[in-house]
Parts: structure tokens; C-alpha cells; sequence
């Protein structure tokens, strides 16, 4: 059984991070005319109320989405992101936070794909609630590397899948692996973005899943990480990354300026790195 509930940590420093990629991965599809296909493989609940309770337990969202607060921005992938926010609370503040579901469906097109799936049996129904009703959405109660190999190819084949596991459950980590491998051979041209946690150092599984991924040979793979902290020694998140196959051409440069100008508003001993593996 899942126990898992992203409300939690909605608008924290990870999905900044993880956001701010996946706004400026649908930037590089959309140049584009032609239709593209979405794919989220872990959709939580679409929309969070970051005044609502379980926001409420941590306030992770004050060191993430927080630190922009009466911030003046330069860079214009940080203003995109902020701007998706502001889409999603018209009375202005910054209430509702939007998840990788909401911001795919606010920026993409008429003409394109996007498929939702969620395990949580009452996540499902959140989901279903904040993004089911636009006849551009298929939303699928099933497990998430399944449902992507049932879903790949896609049509149109042009498109991101974004993968973004909890980790609850350690075999995660493995079916990336195993399920990255089947899907690229299906679905060659699919973008692939791969979420992962950046985390205490005696738990770290994080770095040996870059490792496992770049062992593969799949073409043009970047690494992004950003971290706010120190690694601990037993406990904590202290960053995240995440893996891109197929990366779009110069991706790299837009990320790199962004979080050039990220990571000081994060704090002292916030860094980040672009890799190509
Ligand atoms: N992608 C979302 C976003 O950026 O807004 C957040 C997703 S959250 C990190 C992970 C979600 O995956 C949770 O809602 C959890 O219920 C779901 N989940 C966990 N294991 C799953 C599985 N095997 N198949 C499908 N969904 C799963």
C-alpha cells in the first residue's frame, strides 16, 4: 500500500527543481508545431493547497517556492515557472501550487497528448478533480512503469515522459533502470526525464543511479542536480537531480542560467551542476 502523499512536500526545493525542468523541456517541444504526447508517470494530485494541512506540517514549500518571495527576477525560465504560479491563484498570494499534471496542462497545446497515471487510490481521485475534465487527458489508475511501457510508442511520437517516483518503494530505483531500457528501444525519439533524490550518505542511491544510467549508453543524457545543503550523514534530502535522455539541443545552457540564478536565492551553501554523461 502506498502511504506516500506529495502534498507534503509540495513546493519544496525538489520541485522547483524538477518544475523549472519540465517548463523548460516543454519550451524546447513547443518551438515546434508539430503535436507532442506527455507523459507522467507519477502524477500525484495535479494542484496543491500549500495552506492546507499536510503543507502545512514541514512548510517545506518556505526553503523551495518560498525563497522567490518579493524577489526580482531576471532570468526568463524562473519567470515562466513564476508566472505558472501565479496562473493558479488569480486572487493573487500564493496559495495553490501547481504539480507537473497542472503546469503540463497549462502549457500545452490543443492539439497534443497527455497521459496521467497514479497508483494512490485516493490520489487518483484528486487527480481526476483538478485536471480530468479537458478531453486532452487521459488519466490511468495503474502502476507507473507499466503503464509506461503499455503507453510507449505513443502517438504522436513526438514528446517527454517525465518519471517521478517517491522511492517509497527501494525496487524504484531498479525498475528506472529496467524500464528506461524497454522504453527507449520502443520509443527511440521520447524524451525521458528521471527525478531523483539527492540524500543522506549512508542512504545515497541517488548517485548510483546516475552511475547505472550512464553505464547504459543512452544518447545525449544530461545530469542536473541542484543542492541546498551539506549532505547529512544518516538522515535528510539535501538535493535532487534530474536525468535527461534525448536531452533538446542547448537545454544545458537554459538550465544553467536559471539556476545560476537559483542557487544564491537558496542560501550560502546551495550548488548546483549540469553534467552530460
Ligand atoms: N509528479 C508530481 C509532481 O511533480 O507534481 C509528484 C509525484 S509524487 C513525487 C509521486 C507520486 O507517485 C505519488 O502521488 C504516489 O502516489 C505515486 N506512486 C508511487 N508509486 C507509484 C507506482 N508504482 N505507480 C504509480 N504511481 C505511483
Amino acid at each position: 500500500m502506498l502511504s506516500y502523499r506529495h502534498a507534503y512536500h509540495a513546493g519544496n526545493h525538489a520541485d522547483v527543481l524538477k518544475h523549472l525542468v519540465l517548463l523548460a523541456l516543454f519550451d524546447k517541444l513547443l518551438a515546434k508545431d508539430k503535436p507532442i504526447t506527455y507523459i507522467d508517470t507519477h502524477s500525484g494530485a495535479g494542484l496543491y493547497d500549500l495552506k492546507g494541512e499536510f503543507a502545512a506540517v514541514n512548510a517545506e514549500y518556505a526553503t523551495g517556492v518560498g525563497v522567490f518571495e518579493a524577489k526580482q527576477i531576471n532570468n526568463p525560465l524562473l519567470q515562466s515557472y513564476l508566472d505558472e504560479i501565479n496562473r493558479c491563484n488569480p486572487l493573487g498570494g500564493a496559495q495553490f501550487y501547481p504539480g507537473s499534471p497542472f503546469l503540463a496542462r497549462s502549457v500545452l497545446r490543443p492539439v497534443d497528448k497527455l497521459h496521467l497515471i497514479e497508483l494512490h487510490s485516493s490520489e487518483i481521485d484528486v487527480l481526476r478533480d483538478n485536471v480530468g475534465r479537458d478531453s486532452r487527458v487521459r488519466i490511468h489508475n495503474r502502476d507507473a512503469f507499466e503503464g509506461l511501457l503499455a503507453l510507449t510508442p505513443p502517438e504522436p511520437r513526438r514528446g517527454l515522459a517525465l518519471i517521478d517516483p517517491s522511492y517509497e518503494d527501494k525496487q524504484d530505483y531498479k525498475r528506472v533502470v529496467s524500464t528506461l531500457k524497454k522504453v527507449h528501444r520502443r520509443w527511440p525519439v521520447g524524451i525521458i526525464a528521471i527525478w531523483y533524490p539527492l540524500l543522506a550518505k549512508q542512504r545515497d542511491q541517488g548517485e548510483a543511479l546516475v552511475r547505472a544510467i550512464a553505464r547504459e549508453g543512452f544518447p545525449d543524457v544530461l545530469d542536473i542536480q541542484l543542492s541546498v545543503s551539506e549532505p547529512q550523514e544518516e538522515f535528510g534530502m539535501h538535493g535532487s537531480g534530474m536525468l535527461i535522455l534525448n536531452a533538446p539541443w542547448r537545454l544545458d545552457d537554459t538550465i544553467e542560467s536559471a539556476l545560476g540564478e537559483l542557487a544564491p536565492m537558496m542560501g550560502d551553501a546551495a550548488s548546483y551542476r549540469v553534467t552530460s554523461l
